[in-house]
């Protein structure tokens, strides 16, 4: 095998088993040369990835996004993209190239690797993640305000590096997208570690309020037992619940879990859905299964799906899916939710996605595609 792909599923795996750096599948990598670029498909994931795991596209072709002009109803234009996209491939079996192909076509340097660190997001899911993005990095990095995922952010970050690197005579090496994660580049390896020792630094430099100890464990409750009676569609669906310090911090009473509520990045939607259900324990002294049978039906009613994260009023969280890996996926996703919103007091406290930004995404049939996969 090539000597520079060898590499990049090296630095793939490296971050990909970090769950600091990536869970439940998410982040991507690419490496490019003159006329190709190799980017990872879409629903693998970087932990185990091998040769397999990436597509290789035409980088002459994929220009062709970058030139055109789409539609303007998205959901047309994000079909003509990825008609373009399906079109730069050059070989990929049955796998789809990453959703963020185009972007990392355009970032001018061998190697990508794009994750979603839990203290980079600690900075860029806060109210103050431009301000110290700025005092900490400078001209170092380019900051990305929240833009829709696709097309947009593509023609948006494309736009703005070009600003970055006329000013600043050099393309960035450092992409922070706010609600989202970074990309780091480099031609070389041992340069993209660096940059990313530098960012881990100089962000938890700035760590006043830490994270209590990890000491999440099972708990017991009777709408875990009962969870397939709570709604007719959780028939065949499993729950698992779990505490620890941190989930009692924000599950001690409503007001609290107003820090947790709702999604802080397009993945947590993918994985977690975008609202998260408080059933309080005023409600259940009587009953906690008939109270927690109504909350359902009621989130049912507001948001027109099912819900999959609990929140049980000083006790823990539950997961519901319909198997054993989407629930822990759900658990470790929102976990990082709670890590993220934590740690965001640092910077000004947390800053959600908004109505339009979460709606955007539960339209996208990419992510849904996302989802299918990570459930198969
Ligand atoms: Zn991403």
């Amino acid at each position: 095998m090539d000597q520079n792909l060898t590499q990049l599923i090296e630095v793939s795996r490296l971050y990909g088993k970090d769950k600091t750096f990536v869970i439940a599948g998410g982040g991507n990598t690419s490496f490019k040369d003159g006329t190709h670029i190799w980017i990872k498909a879409s629903g693998v994931a970087l932990e185990t990835i091998d040769g397999n795991g990436f597509v290789c596209l035409s980088r002459d072709r994929l220009k062709i996004v970058s030139a055109k002009t789409y539609s303007h109803d998205a959901t047309e234009r994000e079909a003509e993209v990825k008609a373009d996209l399906t079109n730069a491939i050059i070989s990929a079996g049955d796998n789809r190239p990453s959703v963020e192909t185009s972007m990392h076509e355009i970032i001018d340097y061998q190697f990508v690797v794009h994750t979603h660190p839990t203290l980079v997001n600690a900075l860029m899911c806060s109210n103050n993640a431009e301000s110290v993005c700025n005092e900490l990095f400078g001209d170092q990095a380019l900051f990305i305000p929240y833009t829709d995922p696709g097309y947009i952010l593509f023609k948006k970050v494309e736009a703005e590096t070009a600003r970055f690197t006329s000013k600043f005579g050099k393309a960035p090496q450092i992409i922070f997208l706010e609600n989202h994660g970074v990309f780091v580049a480099g031609n070389t390896i041992p340069e993209i570690n660096k940059l990313y020792s530098s960012i881990i630094e100089k962000i938890n430099h700035k760590i006043r309020v830490m994270l209590p100890a990890d000491d999440a464990k099972p708990f017991a409750s009777p709408i875990i037992d009962h969870i397939t009676q709570l709604h007719p569609e959780f028939e065949t669906f499993v729950a698992k619940g779990i505490e620890s310090n941190l989930i009692h911090h924000f599950t001690t009473g409503r007001k609290c879990f107003l820090k947790a509520d709702t999604a802080f990045t397009p993945d947590d939607i993918v994985y977690c859905k975008a609202h998260y259900l408080f059933i309080p324990a005023y409600d259940y002294e009587k009953d906690q299964l008939e109270s927690a049978r109504t909350k359902i039906a009621g989130y049912i009613d507001t948001f027109g799906y099912l819900p999959k994260v609990l929140a049980v009023e000083g006790q823990g969280i539950i997961a519901v899916e319909d198997n054993l890996k989407s629930v822990l996926n759900v658990l470790e996703v929102y976990s990082n939710i709670l890590k993220i919103s934590f740690l965001s007091e640092n910077f000004g406290g947390p800053k959600f996605m908004t109505r339009a930004q979460i709606e955007f995404i539960d339209n996208w049939e990419v992510e849904n595609y996302r989802r299918k996969m990570a459930k198969s």
